[in-house]
């Protein structure tokens, strides 16, 4: 097969919502950019599908809110939970800062696609599907490029940047010999579909019982579920069987009665595995890693989208105008990591006390479960309900496009 090279200002291996995000904004900045993606398009089973109301405010600030928008996509504006059969507003978006007081339910693909044509607009914009990076080159200590595998043969990609955004199992980060701390996840989520009729709920929200946790995102036309195991659990559910599972789903989403058969197999039960973990260094000269690649994130809060948005918008503030004058240094790849640990730090923290205060107490519990006092003040004090609505719809430290097209705009 015949192998190609190509030379470029920057390579970014993956295009989820951190790679993709990130080559929009360098390409609109002017700067040559090749994204490689390893599949042949954006359409797979799951990808998290919520854009927040910090990328909202985002896609408004570059001025493509409303074609956006017009992409299919339900409003969540409060997410609640069943605790036992107690009902509970947790998070309360309507009074954010932002323009869209509400997170985004649309597919991924969806988002993806409209990056895609985004960038496209821009003739620095070159995205590779079927593109899997497999090896990174290295000279005199430096990453000068990458080796892609495609069906054509070999693809050698030359650049004075590497960036990693290819996920929870990153090859870049791998081959880099970046170093992670693992802090583990006890629980793994099985993934499936439900129709949903116009008579049912509208709301999206979260079911807890003793050893049970659901949540249920309504999508329109259907319920996207999420059935929460322990960790590794997936051998004993299937040796279960599928009707003590789907008999497991009606407990806690009677609902679901008139129509549990349409899960005919475990093809239509997709596992998740959840990891937690983050890099000690997120960058050495000529790479760095952002999103999932540099810090794994619980699905506890679906935030993890979010964050690779906001890590990808400071990597383009900080690397645009050094990428283009050919001056970019070290300093450049230290600062955003800087910049954007301290976010992936502490929501991750966020996470972990979830994961153990919360998921794994109920994940063990054979007896009733107790409301948290957490829960209880948010049920007590409606107000209160907007500090989960800003950590969700905000994050920590949210980001604004400030390359230098951006900038000399204003
Ligand atoms: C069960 C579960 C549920 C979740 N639910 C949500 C949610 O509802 N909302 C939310 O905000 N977050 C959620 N998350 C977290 C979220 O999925 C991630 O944090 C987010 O997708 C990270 O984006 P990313 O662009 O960094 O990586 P990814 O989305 O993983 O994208 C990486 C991309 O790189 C590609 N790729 C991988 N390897 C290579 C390679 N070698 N070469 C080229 N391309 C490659 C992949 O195909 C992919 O397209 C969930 C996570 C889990 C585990």
């Amino acid at each position: 097969m015949p192998n190609a090279t190509v030379r470029t200002t920057c390579v970014v291996a993956g295009g989820g919502p951190a790679g993709m995000m990130l080559a929009f904004l360098l390409a609109r900045a002017g700067v040559q950019i090749v994204v490689l993606e390893k599949h042949a398009d954006f359409l797979r089973d799951f990808r998290g599908d919520t854009v927040h109301p910090s990328t909202l405010e985002m896609i408004h600030e570059l001025g493509l809110l409303d074609e956006f928008l017009k992409l299919p996509h339900q409003k969540v504006e409060r997410l609640a939970g069943q605790i036992g059969d107690r009902h509970v507003v947790i998070s309360d978006l309507t009074h954010l800062p932002t323009r869209c007081k509400y997170i985004a339910l649309m597919p991924q693909w969806d988002f993806l696609n409209f990056l895609a044509a985004q960038g496209r607009r821009y003739p620095t914009f070159d995205l590779r599907m079927q593109a899997e990076a497999v090896d990174l080159i290295e000279e005199g200590g430096r990453i000068v490029g990458l080796n892609a595998r495609t069906p054509d043969g070999t693809l050698t990609v030359r650049s004075d940047l590497v960036v990693g955004a290819d996920g929870r199992h990153s090859t870049v980060r791998g081959k880099a010999g970046l170093v992670s701390d693992d802090y583990g996840a006890p629980m793994d989520v099985l993934w499936f579909r439900m129709p949903r009729h116009a008579t049912d709920d509208s709301e999206t929200f979260g079911h807890v019982e003793p050893g049970k946790m659901m949540i249920m995102l309504n999508r329109g036309d259907y319920w996207q579920c999420a059935y929460v195991i322990p960790k590794g659990g997936i051998e004993r559910v299937h040796a279960e069987g599928l009707d003590a599972f789907r008999g497991r789903v009606l407990a806690m989403s009677p609902v679901l009665g008139d129509r549990i058969d349409q899960l005919r197999s475990w093809d239509d039960v997709k596992l998740l595995s959840v990891a937690v973990d983050r890099l000690r260094r997120w960058w050495r000269p000529g790479l760095i890693c952002i999103g999932d690649a540099a810090h794994a994130m619980s699905p506890v809060g679906g935030v993890g989208i979010n964050l690779a948005v906001q890590d990808a918008v400071a990597a383009a503030n900080r690397l645009a105008g050094p990428l283009k004058a050919g001056t970019m240094s070290d300093a450049d790849l230290q600062a955003i990591e800087t910049r954007r640990a301290f976010a992936a730090r502490f929501t991750q923290r966020i996470q972990l006390t979830i994961q153990n205060q919360v998921v794994s107490r109920a994940l063990a519990s054979t007896q009733p479960m107790k409301v948290p006092f957490a829960v209880e003040l948010l049920a007590a004090f409606p107000v209160l309900r907007r500090i989960p609505a800003r950590l969700l719809g905000l994050g920590i430290r949210p980001e604004h496009v400030r390359t230098p097209d951006v900038l000399a705009a204003c």
